[in-house]
């Protein structure tokens, strides 16, 4: 009998989600793939941990995906974790302005046509109906237009929906994030009805989620991960990779075996001197607050999706999970620069305001800068998104931050890798 051919090697570096969804993609090929990380864990910008401080396992940052999010919610199923996702019934987005006291719920209608702007029960408070009707220009805008360039940048549907949404999406504040971009989320989500805004949190955290159940997957299909491998360099022969060069370790590259890099845009840009990329990024601030026993928050979130938007203050939004809340800070390059004890202070008060708490019982917090969280989503940083495709056979570029034609979210990360793998794997 013939000896069956052993299967062929494939080489992923990054163990991101963009990294994962290309190493899932290319072992369901038939590839024998190694995935090589940096880090001593996966999930890049992504992922839990145990911090010691608050003695809990908390996430980076606060992730939320919508029902629109097919290639993410996919990849959640194909590694068999749909279930470790909250699943609330309907898509509804509780909001409180810190600085009035006023509260609303973002209901998005249940069809493409907006009928509920006709109810001022419905409206954003302070919102007409004609201040809804401009979203058209962001349909119709140009490719270098901000989405301050298309819509009234001032009044209480900008203060309370624009700006929130946007630096939501795009991790870019409105007057200078791209407003094709824009468009395409409001596209996909609201302008599709309410099942595409159907909220997703991790119940119990973004590795349970995204991160571990990969990893099983990929070592069941007789995948390998190494970690602590930081790609130095790549050695050429010809139109082609021959070798990854991890310092103390050098990997030979065979002819044929596809190596897919899921790198930040600057790693990528330092390993392809060649290659133009976008390096214009935005941070997040997370802040992590572990409640006193006994707190007892007079304002009750969801129990099915304990979150709440937050406008008049510093946060954007608030997480509850157990007894930790979790705030996020988008397009936070001014509090970023803050010392974290002040940052604390500010999420505190907050937090107090929001819930309903003791001001005077500051609880011990973890905050969490992501410097580079995202890249800028304006229209010159986009331009700069380089495809798949590179000019080296066996070579293919992912990562949220490639030309996904989406906002660099879990979305994006996951094509991303699909698109790298298809690539190489059916040249
Ligand atoms: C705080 C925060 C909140 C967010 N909120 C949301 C949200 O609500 N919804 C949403 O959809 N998205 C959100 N995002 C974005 C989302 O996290 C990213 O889009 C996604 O995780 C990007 O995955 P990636 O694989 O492209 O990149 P990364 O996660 O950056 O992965 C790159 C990997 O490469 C590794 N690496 C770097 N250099 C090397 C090297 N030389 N050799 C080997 N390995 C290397 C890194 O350690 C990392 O593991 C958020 C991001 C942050 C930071």
């Amino acid at each position: 009998m013939p000896e069956a051919a052993s299967p062929r090697r494939a080489h992923v570096v990054g163990a991101g989600i963009a990294g994962l969804s290309a190493a899932l993609r290319l072992s369901a090929e038939g590839f024998q793939v190694t995935l090589y990380e940096a880090a001593a864990q996966a999930g890049g910008r992504c992922r839990s941990y145990v911090d010691a401080k608050l003695e809990r396992s908390i996430d980076n940052g606060n992730h939320m995906l919508l029902a629109a999010n097919t290639a993410a919610l996919a990849f959640i199923a194909e590694i068999g974790a749909a279930d470790r996702l909250t699943q609330p019934a309907r898509a509804a987005f509780p909001f409180l302005d810190l600085a009035t006291g006023e509260s609303w719920t973002v209901v998005p209608g249940a069809g493409a046509i907006p009928w509920w702007i006709f109810s001022a029960k419905a409206r954003i408070p302070g919102s007409g109906v004609s201040d809804y009707l401009a979203t058209w220009k962001l349909a119709v805008a140009s490719e270098t237009a901000t989405v301050a360039d298309c819509l009234d940048d001032r009044g209480p549907l900008w203060e309370r929906f624009w700006v929130p949404l946007t630096v939501a999406a795009l991790n870019t504040h409105p007057r200078e994030a791209s407003a094709r971009l824009l468009w395409l989320v409001v596209r996909e989500s609201f302008a599709k009805g309410a099942d595409a805004c159907r909220p997703y949190v991790a119940r119990r955290g973004l590795s349970d989620v995204f991160v571990d159940p990969a990893l099983e997957s990929l070592r069941a299909r007789g995948g390998a991960v190494a970690f602590g491998r930081r790609l130095r360099g790549l050695a050429f022969e010809g139109d082609r990779v021959a070798g990854l060069d991890f310092g103390e370790t050098r990997i030979a590259v065979a002819p044929g075996e596809p190596v897919v890099l899921a790198l930040p845009p600057a790693v990528t840009g330092e390993l392809l001197p060649d290659l133009e990329v976008p390096r214009d990024s935005r941070p997040i601030v997370n802040a992590h607050l572990r409640l006193p026993a006994g707190a007892r928050p007079a304002r009750a979130l969801a129990p099915e999706l304990p979150i709440l938007g937050l406008v008049g203050g510093a946060a954007d939004w608030l997480f509850l999970r157990d007894d930790v809340v979790s705030l996020t800070v988008s397009a936070a390059e001014d509090l970023a620069e803050r010392p974290s004890e002040e940052i604390a202070a500010l999420m505190w008060r907050d937090t107090a305001r929001a819930l309903g708490l003791d001001p005077a019982g500051r609880p011990v917090s973890r905050i969490i800068k992501e410097k580079r969280a995202t890249l800028a989503q304006t229209p010159a940083a986009l331009r700069l998104r380089p495809g798949p495709r590179t000019r080296w056979a066996n070579l293919a570029l992912a990562g949220d931050w490639t030309d996904t034609g989406y906002p660099a979210t879990i979305e994006s990360a996951v094509r991303s890798g699909a698109a790298a793998a298809a690539l190489l794997a059916r040249p």
